[in-house]
């Protein structure tokens, strides 16, 4: 019996509203009242619609060069893949910029963040970060980041990275939006510096996490969300994403998805990729990855790939991941406005 009420997601792309019900007590999610317009081959008959996810990528870099020939093709090809919706990533000022831009060509599907990425925190300038507060401030840009502290490669002096996280975190309590947070190695100095705004933090979200179960642990006790990527098929230690993901360390209400295009592949390939992870692929999804993916450059369209994989780490339904993923990032970031 399908029970019409209790949750509902509305996602919706102008002509087409898709709304997904939850089915109580049977065994899948149907999606109903998808209407389409004459133009959209979105979805091209009713059946594909409903075999489909409804996913959102919490961090794709569309801004990287690597798109500006066929940009509008990379997007109908994550929508056909089942990923409604893609939040931009910003990583400079001037990336931030042309994330927001592109939120306009493309309204309701894309949506943006404004940052400087520690990479990029020699770069900073007082007045430059005007222009970030204001872009900070549009209503298309859903998070502040991608910020935060990065001791793997030390691009930027260290001190310098501290500084610049710290006003981001400031323009993140301001604003009142989400923290798009990158960490590599750094994870006692970033707990430091969060630690000193405790109570007046907004939501946190560690984008790309690539450390250990301890440090997920860690991050997940102080309410904070967890991003997987492809990385996934790189985490070869014992003690990493993929235990954490096989213990159920990551509660369903903790966790998001999300590709880091163009980087992070995702290589269904890799050797010590577990046999049931690989079966657990659907031939759909392994065909985006396959056809439109490369380590060269990954599309939004690998998501549905990356999801089947953490589902079958975590011994779950790929559907409830992708439903309570969707769900996380519509609440998290407010993306139906
Ligand atoms: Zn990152």
């Amino acid at each position: 019996m399908l029970i019409n009420h209790p949750i509902h997601y509305l996602f919706s792309h102008q002509s087409i509203s898709v709304y997904v019900y939850i089915y109580i007590d049977s065994v899948n999610y149907i999606m109903e009242n998808t209407t389409r317009d004459e133009n959209s081959n979105t979805c091209n008959d009713m059946e594909k619609c409903y075999e489909n996810y409804i996913l959102v990528d919490i961090g794709a870099n569309l801004t990287n060069k690597k798109y500006s020939r066929d940009l509008d093709a990379v997007i109908q090809r994550a929508k056909d893949s089942g990923v409604q919706k893609i939040m931009v990533t910003g990583t400079s000022v001037k990336c931030s910029k042309e994330a927001l831009r592109l939120t306009r060509i493309y309204p309701e599907t894309l949506y943006s963040t404004a940052g400087i990425h520690p990479h990029d925190a020699k770069s900073y300038e007082d007045d430059e970060w005007e222009d970030l507060k204001q872009m900070a401030s549009s209503a298309e840009c859903v998070a502040i980041g991608e910020c935060g502290l990065d001791y793997n490669r030390n691009f930027s002096e260290p001190e310098i990275q501290r500084d610049v996280f710290r006003k981001h975190v400031e323009l993140a309590i301001e604003m009142n939006k989400p923290l798009f947070i990158h960490e590599r190695d750094a994870y006692d100095d970033l707990l430091k510096i969060l630690d000193e705004f405790s109570g007046k933090l907004p939501p946190v979200v560690i984008h790309c996490f690539t450390g250990t179960e301890e440090q997920a642990l860690g991050y997940i006790g102080r309410g904070f969300y967890i991003g997987l990527t492809g990385y996934l098929c790189k985490d070869k230690s014992d003690t990493g994403v993929r235990k954490l993901l096989s213990e159920g360390g990551i509660p369903l209400d903790r966790l998001l998805v999300e590709t880091d295009a163009p980087f992070m592949y995702p290589n269904i390939r890799a050797s010590k990729l577990p046999a049931h992870v690989k079966d657990n692929l659907t031939e759909r999804s392994s065909t985006f990855l396959n056809r439109y993916c490369t380590f060269q450059r990954n599309e939004p369209c690998s998501l549905p790939v990356i999801v089947e994989m953490i589902a079958a780490f975590m011994k779950k339904r790929p559907e409830d991941v992708a439903l309570s993923t969707s769900f996380n990032a519509l609440k998290l970031f407010g993306l139906s406005q």
